[in-house]
């Protein structure tokens, strides 16, 4: 049986992209190959929350009671080694009962399941199959992942995905990758963060859509090209500007202009329906 590090499971309204409004379980693994500590810091500058709120590490045993951050990855504790303790591993099993506790009817409905992070198409792409196959996921019928895009999916996980486009398969799956590239904005490097063919790959097994984090003029540039490098290496999906903000304040300041600046360049908007919401606390 295969097994899971969990970060969080909770359900709550999908806040961003497609899926936006839609109830979802979300499922976040832990680990994550960036730290984007630029987030809503001036350019070329790098957040310090997390290092604070690091050092005062032992009032801490949930992830309830972790701060909210302003600045930096608004998801911290799902990566950095230093709140691994606070997300056990799990066997797959145990995770699709948890998943059923949560859900309101104790069986699938028209809910969706959101596998975010960290970046969940690390290394555990290998437990997917034993999760997603568990007779409890078998009402499930739409599924994102919330990645950096960054990842390849390995040459097993796409036999299995491919599977669900058969034909002949008695069950209908919709997979969608939802990949939020991170722009220099992020303070992860261009070469790392921006890699279209990986991309255009995730378009093979399902749907794949773009949502970049903006908060200035230069964000948007910065996307712009981004957006050229994906297209030219056949990227079809869409794309989505997103405003900066995990925290009300933040994104209260960016998301009417960001909306304008989606239509203005014709574009599709992402709110995080989160935030207002539900503050983007843990677990929402
Ligand atoms: S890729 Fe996502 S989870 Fe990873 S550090 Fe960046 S914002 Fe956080």
């Amino acid at each position: 049986m295969s097994k899971l590090k969990v970060a969080e499971l909770f359900y709550s309204i999908q806040g961003e992209g497609r899926y936006m409004g839609v109830p979802s379980i979300f499922l976040r693994t832990f680990g994550c190959n960036f730290k984007c500590q630029g987030f809503g810091m001036p350019r070329g500058e790098l957040s310090n929350e997390v290092e604070v709120i690091a050092e005062r590490i032992a009032d801490f045993k949930t992830y309830e009671e972790l701060p909210l951050v302003s600045t930096g990855c608004d998801s911290y504790a799902s990566w950095d080694p230093r709140f691994k303790h606070l997300s056990p591993m799990l066997d797959t099993s145990a995770v699709a009962d948890a998943i059923c506790d949560i859900l309101p009817h104790k069986t699938w409905k028209d809910e969706h399941l959101v596998i975010t992070g960290g970046e969940p198409l690390l290394g555990w792409q290998r437990a997917y199959p034993d999760l997603l196959g568990h007779p409890k996921m078998a009402g499930l019928k739409e599924i994102t992942f919330e990645t950096n895009g960054t990842q390849e999916l390995s040459e097993e996980f796409i036999e299995y995905l491919v599977q669900w486009q058969m034909p002949n398969v008695d069950f209908d799956r919709e997979i969608t990758f939802s990949v939020s590239a991170k722009l220099p904005c992020s303070g992860e490097k261009w070469e790392d963060a921006i890699k279209p063919e990986i991309v255009c790959r995730y378009e093979d097994v399902g749907t794949a859509y773009l949502k970049f984090v903006i908060a200035t003029e230069q964000d948007y540039a910065d996307a712009e090209c981004a957006i050229a490098a994906y297209r030219s290496a056949g990227f079809k999906g869409h794309v989505y500007l997103m405003p900066v903000g995990g925290v009300e304040s933040v994104y209260a300041l960016n998301n009417r202009r960001v909306a304008e600046l989606a239509m203005k360049n014709g574009l599709r908007y992402s709110d995080r329906l989160q935030v207002p919401l539900f503050k983007n606390e843990w677990g929402t």
